[in-house]
Parts: structure tokens; sequence; C-alpha cells
């Protein structure tokens, strides 16, 4: 396995891209390997090499790269122009689709991003509501602006530089910070805080150290003490939405938030963000309301285009049955795996996501951060040279597609096996 191309591309990139990268998580040591192309379930980079993709674009592949519906679907809409700066059907109708799926949302806005999504999302809140404050959990990421990149996970963690420069102490002096899987902390944050605090925003599975599982009723108590001390509730859903159900994390845990942010998944694999929820919050926004938000790119009809057609495939393919059940599968034989080889390691994970933690199965940040991270690192590395591609931190989550047949789960296996000993 050479990777002398993607060596020299990395030489001419260090001295233009900061790390030879456009986003921080891509920055493998001691450089990423350059992509070529990329089908189904596999990635092939300018060397040659072909990986079983598990990171999946972190997330927004979950039918497999270059979906032949999707591709159908871009395709026709480059034909008719792919920017227009005026309203279209499409965007009308993938709202309509949402707003059917997510009993939170009564009306949404497009954005081009999770972050964009977020950032807007917490802006309607603190609008809505007139208050400032806003509590985020440890470790839980929300994308890279300003408010939220307090103890964030992601590239944040990894890096081990939670708090960016850049950020003036004044504009984080809001956000306020809890444990996951701790309501009593949670409860009395809000209680000490409620007359200045305007949201609680919260990954309802954390995706970007994890995954970690809600324990027990915790979304559940979450959504009751919000209630009842008038603090809206955001779900974070730019992972789980159309990852763990069609109505995301809300409908595969039964809890209905105030709010709720989309990304990855719902673009089909083009830039999109989407903020929603309960009408009287989004009909603040501007030109309705009083909260001003906007956007070049938003709602574009390419992204647009894929987006109602991965729903449509997810749907009409009964994605989320089949593709659960394999990620069910696939958790039982790694932990199988782990256990035989008395390693202690975990294995976790929901739905379609999983994660090999070198360590104890983590409940929230402070105790994902005990893992091994080196040791994960360089199991990376080997995984890679046995062609698979698992993200490159032990704080992402992997993914499984639709696209990832048996034979390629059995590989996956096989090269677990050999470089865990
Ligand atoms: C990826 C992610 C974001 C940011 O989305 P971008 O499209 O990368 O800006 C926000 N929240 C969560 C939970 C994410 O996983």
């Amino acid at each position: 396995m050479g990777l002398e191309k993607s060596e020299k591309i990395y030489e001419r990139a260090k001295t233009l891209l900061p790390g030879g990268v456009s986003s921080p998580v891509r920055a493998i040591k001691p450089y990423p390997f350059y992509t070529a192309s990329a089908n189904g379930s596999k990635i092939t980079d300018v060397d040659g090499n072909e990986y079983i993709d598990y990171c999946l674009a972190y997330g927004p592949k979950i039918l497999g790269h270059a979906h032949p519906r999707i591709k159908a679907a871009i395709v026709e809409q480059l034909e008719k122009g792919w920017l227009y700066g005026t309203p279209t059907e499409l965007e009308v109708n993938l709202a309509e689709k949402i707003a059917g799926l997510y009993p939170s949302i009564d009306m949404l806005r497009f954005v081009s991003t999770g972050t964009e999504a977020t950032m807007s999302a917490i802006r309607a809140a603190r609008g809505f509501t007139g208050k400032n404050k806003f509590i985020k959990i440890e470790g839980g990421f929300h994308g890279a602006h300003d408010a939220v990149l307090v103890k964030a996970g992601s590239g944040a963690t990894t890096l081990g530089k939670p708090d960016s420069m850049g950020i003036p102490g004044d504009f984080t002096k809001y956000t306020l910070q809890v444990p996951f899987n701790d309501i009593e902390a949670m409860t009395s944050l809000i209680e000490s805080n409620r007359d200045e605090l305007a949201a609680v925003i919260i990954e309802p599975v954390m995706g970007n150290i994890g995954p970690i599982l809600p324990e027990g009723d915790y979304l559940k108590e979450v959504r009751k003490v919000t209630q009842e001390n008038d603090v809206l509730l955001i779900f974070d859903e730019v992972i789980t939405g159309f990852r763990l159900a069609m109505g995301g994390a809300q409908e595969y845990y039964g809890v209905t938030p105030d709010m709720t942010t989309l990304g990855k998944i719902v673009g089909g694999g083009m830039p999109i963000g989407v903020f929603g929820g309960r009408r009287e919050i989004i009909e603040m926004i501007a030109p309705s309301g009083g909260v001003y938000q906007a956007g070049t790119f938003s709602g574009n009809p390419a992204s647009a285009a894929a987006g109602i057609a991965v729903l449509e495939v997810l749907e009409k393919e009964n994605v989320h049955r089949i593709l659960n059940a394999k990620g069910d599968e696939l958790r039982a034989r790694l932990s199988d795996l782990v256990s035989d080889m008395g390693l202690d390691y975990n294995v976790c994970g929901i739905a379609s996501m999983f994660k090999i933690f070198f360590g104890d199965a983590p409940s929230n940040y402070q105790e994902v951060l005990k893992c091994d991270k080196e040791g994960y690192f360089e199991f990376f590395h080997r995984m890679l040279k046995s062609g698979v591609f698992l993200p490159p931190s032990q704080f992402e989550t992997n993914f499984l597609s639709f696209a990832h047949t048996d034979l390629d789960i059995d590989r996956t296996l096989e090269a677990y096996e050999a470089n865990l000993k």
C-alpha cells in the first residue's frame, strides 16, 4: 500500500491550507490520504488504495457514496441550474416532508450547514424568550461558532483544545455547561439560572465524543425540567436526524423538544442545515419576525433535490429497519470479539452508529477523556493499512451505511481481530 501521491499533495496543501486540510479532523498525521473517488461503501485514494468507509463524511452518507437515485436527482437539477436566489417549490416540498416527520417542527428555515443551524436556533431562542443564557452539555458539539466552542466535542476535543483562541470571553459568558446523563446537575443549573435562561441545547445521542447514549429516562427528564422552568429545549439532531429513525432521536426516544436542528443526512450529501420548531418561535425569524437570519446559498435547489431523494429512498426501502438491525449485529460481533480476546475495551452505539472505546464505556465527556486515545490512533492506522477507514479519532462516531455488504462486515471484523491483537 503506497501513499506517495497523497504525500506529495500534502506537501503542496500544507503551505496553503492550515494543516493541509479544510476541516481539522481530516488532518491525519503524518499526512492524510487524499481522495480520488467514492462509491457505495468504498472510498478510493489518489494512489489507488480502496478502503471500506465507516467515516462516511462524518455522518451524511447513510446510503453510501454516489447513490444512483441521489445522483440522478442532483443531475436533473443541474440541468435546470443550481442556484437562483429566488424561492423554489423544491424547498417547500422538502419542508413539508420534514415537518410531517418531526412533530417538534411546525415551521423551519433552511441554511447551508449544521453550524448555521445551531447558531440561528440559539439566536431564535434568545429572541423568543428575551433571555441570553443557554446550557450545553460538556463535550457536546454544535458546530464551530463562538458561543458553542466551550468544552466542545469533535475536532476540538481531539486537539485537546476545547476552547478556541479568538473568541472573546464575553461571547461565551452566557454559555453554561453540564455533564451528560446527570439530571441533578441539569436541574440545579436550570433552577439557579431560570430567569436568565433561554434554552438547553443537547445532542440526544452524543455523536461527537461518542456515540454516548442517554441513560434511562434522561431525555424525558430533561424535557420535563425544561418545561417546568419555561426554558426552551433544542435537540441538535444534525447527526441523529434521519439516522436513528425518519423522525430522528425524538421519534426513537419519544421526546418532543421545542426546537430541532438538522443537517448532514437531510441534504443527501450536499451542503444543508435546518432549524425548526414551534410556530410561534420560528415566526420570530426575519422577514416575518425580528430575529435576523439570511444566506445566499440557503435552500439551494441542488441540496433540496438531493434531500428529497434521500428521504424517499430511506422510506421506500425501509432503510432504518434493515440498517439498524445490521448495526445491532455488527456491535454484537465486535463485543464478542473484544471479550473473546480478553480486552478491557467496550463497544458502544445505537442504530447504525458504533464505536470501540479503548477503556470503559463512557457516559459523559470526563469519562471519554480517560480512554486511550494514542492507542486508538495507532489502531486507526493499522486498520487503514488493512483497508478499513475508521474516523481517525477515539472521539468520532463510526457509521454504517445501507451500502455496506455482509462481505464488507466480515472483512472489517477480520481486520479488527488482526489489528486488536
Ligand atoms: C456536524 C455537526 C454540527 C455542525 O454541522 P456542520 O454542517 O459541520 O456545520 C452541529 N451539530 C452536530 C451534532 C454535528 O454533529
